[in-house]
């Protein structure tokens, strides 16, 4: 409670904490020794106060003495890692090719892109993060990512073992979702957090927190059907094995497929088309669960403009105006890294409790 008082508000006084988080003077005085025997706070000067009387001293959170090490393995070509700092500031990139990896060989790239990174830089290291395509479970295992070829890979284990660091793995819609709340500046009430990459996928956070599901699998919208063949459309198979999928039309290969050698207006026309289909399967979710912000986390000259606005236009027609008038679709905020600072939100809440 602490640190995130300090996270979000900035260098605070002792008694600012204890507003803030319900506790005693006391408690806080003990809590905040404990941080600075840790060195994750510090003192940092008096406040300026009109008030008669000694000034108070403010606490700060030592964001730029740690790093984060985080990797996002979710893109078809190239895996990318970063160091950051503990406001998810990048401070160090690698990346290395992963196109046609599959497996063991996968995990192998991901080690070696980690140390290379662990190389880089002389701060302690707080843990280690990973956004993922596919469905995993809380402790990491990578229960399964059909286009990894991982079933059954307790992800997290194998990187705490190998790094001698705390690791954390997350699907990387859930991790892009946790990163527009935590760093890009979402309300995080109903946020629905769309990636469009190689896959589909979605990230909800609901009251400031993520949505999991029992089965570990909230958010898989890339796999509703949304081309019938019983209304005489003609699906494409899908990664999942599936006919028809939301992905097969919305991923970013699909759109650039689609719209590939179009005139600007056929193009227009072309993702306004994807984007009803999309608010079709939008609306349910949207009244459902009272939805104020659909982020869109991927190519922006696919996604924003009139795709975006026919996904609103279809949502708007298709439920009451009390579910959609607040209703705002727009681009994430942090823009393509938003997975990889959202593995490093992974570290900062499972280490530190901060969201
Ligand atoms: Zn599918």
């Amino acid at each position: 409670m602490v640190l995130q008082h300090l996270f979000h508000a900035g260098p605070s006084s002792r008694a600012d904490l204890a507003r803030s988080t319900g506790l005693t003077r006391v408690t806080i005085s003990d809590l905040v020794a404990e941080l600075m025997a840790a060195e994750l706070v510090e003192e940092a000067g008096t406040a300026t106060s009109t008030r008669v009387g000694k000034p108070a001293t403010l606490v700060r959170m030592r964001t730029d003495e740690f790093a984060i090490l985080a990797v996002d393995v979710a893109d078809d070509l190239e895996m990318r890692g970063a160091l950051l700092n503990l406001t998810g500031e990048i401070l160090e990139r690698r990346s290395a090719p992963q196109h046609g990896q599959r497996g063991e060989e996968t995990i192998t790239t991901l080690l070696a892109l980690c140390r290379e990174l662990l190389a880089a830089t002389a701060l302690p290291v707080i843990g280690v993060g990973v956004a993922s395509p596919g469905v995993i479970d809380s402790h990491g295992v990578v229960l399964q990512a059909p286009n990894r070829g991982w079933f059954e890979v307790p992800l997290a284990a194998r990187l705490e073992a190998e790094l001698d660091l705390p690791a954390h793995v997350a699907n990387d819609a859930n991790t892009s979702a946790l990163a527009e709340y935590t760093l890009g500046g979402a309300e995080g009430q109903g946020l629905l957090a769309l990636t469009v990459r190689h896959g589909v996928g979605a990230g909800l956070v609901l009251h400031g927190e993520l949505v999991r599901g029992p089965g570990h699998a909230a958010g898989e919208l890339g796999h509703v059907t949304v081309i019938d063949e019983h209304a005489g459309e003609d699906p494409v198979r899908c990664a999942c094995g599936r006919d028809g999928c939301l992905e097969t039309i919305l991923s970013a290969p699909a759109l650039r497929a689609r719209v590939a050698g179009l005139a600007p207006q056929d193009s227009d026309a072309a993702l306004a088309s994807v984007g009803r289909r999309l608010g079709v399967v939008l609306a349910p979710v949207v009244s459902a669960l009272d939805l104020e912000e659909v982020l869109l986390c991927g190519p922006q000259e696919l996604l924003a403009g009139p795709l975006a606005e026919a996904a609103l236009d279809t949502i708007r027609e298709r439920t009451m105006p009390v579910s959609s008038t607040g209703l705002e679709i727009r681009m994430a905020a942090l823009g393509p890294d938003v997975a990889l600072q959202g593995a490093a939100v992974l570290v900062l809440s499972g280490q530190l409790g901060v969201t």
